[in-house]
């Protein structure tokens, strides 16, 4: 079997996915959006009654409807693209990813079917600092504070060669002590609490800390148990989010590189 796949590996001429390719593509991540054109206050409310999280919510604001989407807590299990009949549908693109907490929340006008778009805070100040001290190599440790190890299986997509995150001078290294960024997955034990808490302490300023899919975000599904101290950002400082349950090796590379900065982002 292994020779079938060196086989293969070798007769196809482009392996290496072109970074503008994985920018913004969410594919396989079953992160949802609206469809504006068959909107409905009747498909919205099967799809808020359908989410098992409370991805969804129906507010008020301003005197106008509206459907309110928080991609940190969507586990992406598309109960609402099932029960919307169609005014959901999975997302091909999703720009949302190495956002700040409050951009991962879209917001839709129900009566007037339109997205209300907010600015988009993306990252904070260690990552000017950073990039002006990185130039051309980021090393990051990855801390799983109590995954499920399914953002792990992810993250390890991110050094085969589809995706060569090295290939951005980008390296995984094993002790925080040579790390600029901390990529931490699951929502926070409290038997993992007081250890994110040293390897944070332990990683030399400046650094930036990424929380990585819904658990990072919010604690998912765990959201809430007496098990975990909750997400990330409640145990340390967090710099940008990457949603999903798990988000994809395209949504870890557009999230790290957009917390990055620089000139592949333009137009994302
Ligand atoms: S896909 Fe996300 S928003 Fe839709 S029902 Fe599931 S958790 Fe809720
Ligand atoms: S976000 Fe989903 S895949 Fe990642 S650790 Fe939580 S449950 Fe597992």
């Amino acid at each position: 079997m292994i020779f079938d796949i060196a086989a293969r590996s070798l007769a196809s001429s482009k392996v290496l996915i072109p970074v503008e390719q994985l920018l913004g593509d969410c594919t396989g991540s079953r992160m949802p959006e609206v469809d504006p054109e068959r909107l409905s206050f009747d498909a919205a409310i099967r799809a808020v009654e359908a989410c098992p999280t409370s991805a969804l919510q129906l507010e008020g604001r301003d005197g106008a409807r509206q459907l309110v989407l928080n991609y940190g807590e969507c586990t992406g299990c598309g109960n609402c693209v099932e029960a919307s009949r169609g005014a959901l549908r999975a997302a091909k693109r999703l720009v949302h990813c190495g956002v700040s907490k409050s951009a991962l929340i879209r917001r839709w006008d129900i009566d007037s079917r339109n997205e209300r778009f907010s600015d988009d805070p993306v990252a904070a100040g260690a990552a000017s600092e950073i990039r002006a001290l990185l130039g051309r190599a980021l090393n990051i440790r990855q801390v799983d504070a109590g995954s499920c190890n399914g953002c792990e299986a992810e993250i390890g997509a991110l050094t085969n060669p589809y995706y060569d995150l090295e290939r951005f001078g980008i390296h995984f290294v094993a002790s925080p002590k040579h790390a600029d960024m901390l990529l931490v997955t699951g929502p926070v034990t409290h038997n993992m609490a007081e250890a994110l808490k040293r390897t944070y302490e332990a990683t030399p300023s400046p650094r930036l800390v990424v929380a990585v899919g819904a658990c990072g975000c919010t604690g998912g599904i765990f959201a809430g148990s007496y098990a975990i101290s909750g997400a990330v950002d409640q145990v340390i400082p967090v710099d940008g989010y990457i949603p999903g349950c798990p988000p994809t090796p395209a949504m870890l590379v557009t999230g790290i590189l957009r917390l990055l900065g620089g000139r592949a982002l333009k137009g994302l």
